[in-house]
């Protein structure tokens, strides 16, 4: 199901390559993580030495992907990429691995869904190079060590948490990508509409930024439906009231929300009485998947301040109750 707020990878959204940053200068935002990098890459790159493994973690949408290649072109080696759960066998891995060249960077998206099996096989080869590989089976198997070209590991995930702590111990920089400011999405809105040859106002830029849930995969989509809408509506400038116009026809509120958001907020505070309510009972309430409530619905609800994750469940704040116009309960004091 396309939901258009999504923040996950859509079909559509395969025509906003073109829009890619391509080198750290054109990376808007996140600017202490990239002002470190980029002393971590001319280090690397000067001592003819891999980078060090890499973990970016934060929301779907936020850039981990794209930031990935940025390094890679930064430091002027190959891009190979795969993801967790493509690679089912160690020897899916060592295949990879055994074909890299000496530096390449080897992108893992979902890193925290590979199999334990296929991560033993990482852990040598990120700390010595080395595979560990098991040759045959029953008395007759041995094992045998290979070398691999140095090369650096960028692991991407909506969840650190969720790594093996061995794993996550290795990765010399840990890197973790925040929600965007409106300053930063219309800037990047902007640019994105000089590229697609729009005609947009500032504050019509503004105000797709300010309602783009913190994240340039969101704001990307939130615009190429706008020039559609305003295109079909015969408008030559998109200003604020087009974009407006065209963002409410979307279901995109005020504020950002849409209707995913906002069933996810009735049901804490009206089925639920505004909680503590554990996430597997949203979830089965809301017909969701669990993941996707805890990876793309929840992280912006509750940087915005309508939630709170607390150890005996969700609990909706009063803003939440104020959004929906419902008086917030009074509770009793615990
Ligand atoms: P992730 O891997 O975190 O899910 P991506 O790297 O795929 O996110 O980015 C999603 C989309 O948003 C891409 O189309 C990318 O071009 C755009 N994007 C992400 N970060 C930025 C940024 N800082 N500036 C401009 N565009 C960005």
């Amino acid at each position: 199901e396309d939901r258009l707020i999504s923040a996950e990878t859509q079909t559509g959204d395969v025509r906003d390559r073109a829009l890619r940053p391509l080198a750290f200068d054109d990376f808007v935002g996140q600017a202490t993580a990239i002002a470190n990098l980029k002393v971590y890459v001319a280090a690397a790159r000067r001592r003819g030495e891999p980078l060090d493994h890499l973990l970016l973690s934060g929301p779907p949408g936020l850039g981990k992907t794209t930031l990935s290649q940025i390094v890679a072109r930064e430091l002027g080696v190959n891009f190979r990429s795969t993801s967790g759960p493509i690679i089912s066998k160690a020897g899916d891995l060592a295949a990879l691995l055994t074909n890299l060249e000496p530096n390449d960077v080897l992108f893992i998206d979902e890193i925290h869904r590979l199999n334990p099996v296929v991560e033993e096989v990482l852990y040598p080869a990120m700390e010595d190079f080395e595979l560990d590989l098991i040759i045959g089976d029953g008395p007759a198997a041995r094992s045998i060590k290979i070398d691999i070209a140095p090369f650096t590991l960028i692991g991407a995930t909506t969840r650190a948490g969720l790594l093996a702590t061995p794993l996550r111990d290795r990765f010399g920089i840990p890197v973790r990508l925040e929600f965007y400011d409106v300053n930063d999405l219309t800037h990047i809105v902007t640019r994105a509409a000089g590229k697609l040859d729009m005609n947009m106002t500032a504050d019509g830029a503004r105000e797709i930024a300010r309602r783009a849930r913190g994240t340039p995969r969101v704001a990307g989509r939130l615009l190429r439906r706008v020039r559609d809408l305003s295109e079909h509506a015969g408008h030559a400038v998109v200003d604020v009231a087009a974009a407006d116009a065209a963002l409410k026809r979307l279901g995109v509120d005020d504020i950002g929300l849409d209707k995913q958001d906002m069933r996810y907020l009735h049901a804490l505070c009206e089925m639920f009485g505004g909680g503590p309510t554990g996430a597997d009972t949203l979830a089965a309430a809301l017909s969701e998947a669990r993941d996707a409530l805890e990876d793309v619905i929840e992280p912006y609800l509750i940087q915005q301040g309508f939630l709170q994750r607390t150890p005996r469940g969700r609990v909706a704040t009063p803003r939440a109750y104020a959004h929906l116009g419902l008086n917030a309960p009074v509770k009793a004091p615990p």
